[in-house]
């Protein structure tokens, strides 16, 4: 029997839509046997989805998606299989939090200077979680007419050198690897093709990240092409990186992407869930 694994996934805890248990069911549906939920910064819907994993028949693996900043650059590290009681992985997290509210608070006085007054209540009102992303200010500003849909306002309002982009001060890269590992887990760079690096600066972030410990490339990503998903194959081979796949699901209304499906692994790769004790087999 082969198993499904999606290792990237987000739910109302975080900047999805779903809560945790529905997310988990979804999964499940989509006949996903193993899920890690990675919300940003927050480990909280953990025990939703433990649960409701527990109920459909599917496994859990703790997860989180740390935000980081590496040479001026914005780059997200996943944690699998780790523990979250872990009091170093939270001290971190918190900081992390921390510092969301104040960016909050910043991004919402940049956008009132430009003429958009109370985006910090409205970005609020789309968050159900303790964290506040650019996603729940992109739905308010998308409600509020000032674009189309999620891709324009990004591009309107939220990346670099527009009005409501905050230069991220997030985690050092060796204190998210050095959280994860301590709570027992692997390090996973996130979608490494997203950064827009070159091939220079993204050898450079993959030798820094293993030397800080890190282990994992996530070379099958929802939002790597097909192409995307070759390259990084490579760079996980050439330097015996294990390799991570997730579909990065954010939500139904992401039509475009679904929980599970993803291109296939390609060969020559040793997955993460290889060296886990998880009771589902070592064979995908
Ligand atoms: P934050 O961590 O608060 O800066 O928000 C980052 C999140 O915004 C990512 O995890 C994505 O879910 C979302 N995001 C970033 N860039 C885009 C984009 N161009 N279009 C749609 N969503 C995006
Ligand atoms: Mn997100
Ligand atoms: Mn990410
Ligand atoms: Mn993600």
């Amino acid at each position: 029997m082969s198993i499904l694994y999606d290792l990237h996934s987000h739910s109302t805890a975080s900047d999805g839509t779903l809560t945790p248990a529905a997310l988990v069911r979804r999964a499940r549906e989509q006949g996903v046997n193993v899920l890690a939920l990675t919300d940003h910064d927050v480990t909280d819907g953990l025990e939703e989805a433990r649960r409701a994993a527990h109920e459909a028949g599917l496994q859990l693996i703790n997860g989180v998606e740390i935000s980081v900043t590496w040479h001026g650059v914005t780059v997200h590290i996943v944690g699998l299989n780790f523990d979250p009681a872990n009091a170093s992985l939270q001290a971190g997290l918190a900081g992390l939090r921390k510092y969301r509210v104040w960016r909050g608070e910043e991004i919402a006085r940049r956008l009132e200077k430009k003429g958009i007054p109370d985006a910090l209540e409205g970005a609020k009102a789309f968050s159900n979680g303790q964290i506040l992303s650019r996603t729940h200010f992109a739905r308010f500003l998308v409600a509020q007419g000032h674009a189309k849909d999620m891709r324009k306002v990004f591009g309107k309002f939220l990346i670099h050198n527009r009005p409501g982009y905050v230069p991220g001060e997030w985690a050092m890269l060796a204190d998210a690897v050095g959280w994860i590992r301590a709570a027992g887990g692997q390090a996973v760079i996130a979608h490494p093709a997203r950064y827009r690096l070159s091939a220079t600066r993204l050898r450079a972030l993959i030798e820094d990240f293993m030397a800080c410990g890190g282990e994992v490339l996530e070379v099958v990503s929802g939002s790597h092409s097909a192409g995307d998903v070759q390259g990084m194959a490579q760079y996980a081979r050439r330097y015996e990186l294990l390799v991570s796949q997730g579909s990065d699901y954010h939500g139904p209304e992401q039509s475009w992407l679904e929980l599970g499906k993803m291109p296939p692994m390609p060969d020559g790769c040793t997955p993460v869930w290889t060296v886990w004790d998880t009771g589902q087999g070592a064979s995908a």
